[in-house]
């Protein structure tokens, strides 16, 4: 044993975007872009665009 292949690997979350799955929902691209935004709430936009599709 050892092997264990997942049927379904999971997706980062955001629409459009097919990059696997790293934390909190998205890929490891968003969620950087997604820590960032915590931290300042400056781009709320962006803010929103995640929100909208978790
Ligand atoms: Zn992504």
């Amino acid at each position: 044993m050892g092997r264990r292949r997942s049927p379904n690997p999971r997706l980062c979350n955001l629409e459009g975007c097919n990059e696997r799955h790293y934390a909190k929902g998205v890929c490891k691209r968003h969620y950087h872009q997604f820590r960032r935004i915590e931290g300042k709430q400056s781009d709320r936009e962006d803010m929103k665009k995640l929100q909208a599709t978790s």
